[in-house]
């Protein structure tokens, strides 16, 4: 017993002040993509040939979010010339059509539901479906419950039963093999619920977009109601996107 406090008091208090203090990420994180205007025709149409993710719509000059995986190959090869990858996290949206972006995002604090925020603004609890992911979404919303982001101090906690839910969370490309489980999940969630996307997958199939065997985004199976891309969404970007939507 006594060693335990005297590890905790060597160990100190080690949960973030996020939101009331900025966190600044690493130089080498790639956030909200600012799409330059001014990019000859020749090289955003290179840049759309190239993009793995069919992502950049060259001739309007925007990139979807819903789909990119930031990979960074427009930002290389058109030495920043056609995008250049700042290090906002802050990425939510309340529909999808936000996410094709230029370098700027409508507010999410502005296209919150009131009605939501009074039922869930004190208490939300979510079920989390990975619908054929990858695993790297699912982990990166499992972080928000260590002690650094410490998800439960707002409010906020993942539970085991989509009976004791408020919403889902859904990862994954949505396999065929996963749909029926899907949508039994969400039936078993009383009403009003949220649903969740999060990551390039659910949003649009993500790297697995256009085979038969994954969904075309879980926007055509449910009513989406926030929009959280990544390939895999920081943290940051899960937990400013929350408390965003629903505090
Ligand atoms: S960073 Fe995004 S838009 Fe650019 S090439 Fe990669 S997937 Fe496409
Ligand atoms: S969006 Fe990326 S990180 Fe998330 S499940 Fe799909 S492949 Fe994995």
């Amino acid at each position: 017993m006594l060693r335990t406090l005297k590890n905790r008091f060597e160990q100190g208090y080690r949960t973030s002040a996020y939101p009331k203090t900025p966190i600044e990420l690493p130089q080498r994180y790639r956030g909200l993509p600012k799409v330059h205007q001014k990019v000859s025709q020749e090289v955003a149409d290179q840049c759309e040939a190239a993009c793995p993710q069919k992502a950049i719509d060259g001739k309007n000059k925007r990139i979807d979010l819903g789909r990119c995986v930031f990979c960074g190959t427009c930002e290389r090869i058109s030495n920043g010339g056609f995008a250049s990858f700042s290090r906002s996290f802050e990425l939510g949206t309340a529909q999808r059509d936000h996410l094709f972006t230029n370098g700027t995002l409508p507010s999410l604090a502005e296209n919150a539901k009131d009605h939501f925020k009074k039922l869930f603004g004190r208490s939300l609890q979510l079920r989390q479906v990975s619908a054929a992911g990858c695993n790297a979404c699912e982990a990166d919303l499992n972080v928000l419950a260590t002690p650094f982001f410490d998800l439960a101090r707002f409010g906020i906690n993942f539970v085991a039963s989509p009976r004791h839910a408020d919403g889902i969370v859904v990862t994954g490309p949505i396999s065929r093999n996963m749909k029926k489980a899907l949508l039994e999940t969400f039936d078993a969630v009383p009403s009003p619920k949220v649903v969740i996307a999060v990551g390039a997958c659910s949003i649009s199939g993500g790297p697995f977009h256009g085979s038969p065997e994954v969904s075309e985004g879980l926007g055509d199976l449910l009513p989406v109601d926030l929009f959280i891309p990544g390939c895999p969404p920081h943290p940051l970007t899960n937990l400013h996107a929350l408390l965003t939507f629903f505090k």
